[in-house]
């Protein structure tokens, strides 16, 4: 295997880097103290293509592959985890899930407007009572003549409000029928349709995470992406790919912590000396540096993987509950090395050591991704 980035990946990198010290660092503290989601710093990154990182040219998309998007959606959470959230919900579950099952004509209807963020993507999975049990969700779809009249609510829906467009997954058929779920396309101003609660997070406090309500909401037949009953068996696919998303959302947060703290412990002084130089320190760097090249070798193997369209649910679930538990352990060390300086809202770490928690949650916790694992090599 060929380790060595990409041109495009190195292109990519060098451009994350200039537009993050433009548009994000200089704002980044205030989005997450007043959880303001920047939607017009969005649009900018869609001029620039990151918003439509895998999404086909012949639909205005980068039409880049997996090993791009890793970087894309490393090098924004080096910088700010939250923007990396958003980013990937938009990227890889909303367009993703579009990208992957619609047909050309919802193609051609929704993925060019997503690939420029023009419009925001949302994905409704999670509801307030299933989480990591999503077969058993309420929200329902009951078929009116070409209709389909949606009634329930979704609960921590990245972008459930500033989403122009959600991909909903909802109950067609019997709780635990993985053939009793269909995956939807609703607009927003669809009659029905209307956002809940902003939820008050302890990080990711710039990416938007609300709740999504439907009352007799009517969408139309051809907003059914592939075939009724197949929304369950799509969306476990689209995780799939989601979870080398937050698998590099992780990483790229870790190595955010892990910069700082290189430069830190250079620059700190105790004892007559750089704190670097006493080994508790050292070697809490040493253990950061090798967690974080262990993970981007587990997520490049993913990505590897889906890029050569093999089955990548097992090396997506290492990848992911990997650099998501490391993303944790880095970022507290990271404070540490800080001592009470990390402990303040003055330094960056405390941010990445907030933000770092999501990534054992969101696309399937830490404990999901292991009876992932375990299914498959007990098979
Ligand atoms: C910031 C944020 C953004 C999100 N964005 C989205 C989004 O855009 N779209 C969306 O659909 N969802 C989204 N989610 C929801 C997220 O995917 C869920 O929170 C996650 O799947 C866990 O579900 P839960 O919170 O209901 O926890 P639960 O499922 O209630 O789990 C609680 C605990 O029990 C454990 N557990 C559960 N079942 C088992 C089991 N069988 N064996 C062992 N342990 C188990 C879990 O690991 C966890 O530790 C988001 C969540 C957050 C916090």
């Amino acid at each position: 295997m060929d380790f060595k980035p990409t041109e495009n990946q190195v292109f990519i990198a060098e451009t994350i880097r200039k537009f993050g010290d433009q548009h994000i660092r200089p704002r980044m503290m205030e989005w997450d103290e007043e959880q303001i989601f920047p939607v017009d710093m969005f649009r900018k990154l869609g001029e620039l293509g990151m918003m439509g990182v895998l999404i086909p040219q012949e639909y205005g998309g980068a039409g880049l592959g997996y090993f791009e998007y890793v970087t894309v959606i490393s090098e924004i959470s080096r910088i700010c985890g939250s923007i990396g959230l958003s980013v990937a919900a938009h990227n890889s579950l909303c367009s993703g899930h579009i990208n992957q099952f619609g047909n050309p004509e919802q193609k051609k209807r929704w993925l060019p407007k997503l690939a420029t963020a023009e419009w925001i993507g949302a994905w409704g999975l999670t509801e307030a009572n299933t989480g990591s049990d999503a077969l058993r969700m309420q929200c329902v779809a009951k078929q009116d003549g070409n209709h389909w009249v949606i009634n329930g609510a979704k609960n921590w829906i990245t972008h459930g409000k500033s989403g122009d467009v959600a991909v909903l997954l909802a109950r067609t058929g019997e709780a635990l029928d993985s053939h009793g779920i269909t995956a939807f396309v609703v607009e927003r101003g669809t009659p029905g349709f209307k956002a809940g609660k902003k939820e008050n997070k302890l990080g990711m406090r710039a990416s938007e995470t609300t709740e999504m309500i439907f009352e007799d909401c009517r969408i139309p037949a051809e907003n059914i992406l592939g075939n009724v009953g197949d929304g369950f068996i799509q969306a476990m696919k689209v995780l799939d790919g989601g979870r080398i998303s937050i698998a590099s959302l992780g990483l790229g947060i870790a190595k955010g912590a892990y910069d700082a703290s290189l430069k830190y412990s250079r620059e700190r002084q105790q004892f007559g000396k750089p704190i670097s130089q006493f080994q508790a320190i050292a070697f809490k760097l040493a253990d950061m540096a090798a967690k974080i090249e262990a993970a981007e070798l587990l997520i490049l193997k993913a990505a590897d993987l889906k890029e050569r369209g093999e089955k990548v649910s097992k090396h997506s679930a290492f990848a992911k509950y990997y650099a998501s538990e490391i993303a944790v352990q880095v970022s507290t060390d990271a404070v540490q090395i800080f001592g009470g300086y990390g402990y303040t809202k003055d330094f960056p770490v405390e941010k990445y050591y907030r933000d770092s928690k999501l990534c054992t949650i969101g696309e399937g916790t830490s404990e999901i991704q292991k009876m992932v694992i375990a299914r498959e090599i007990l098979k």
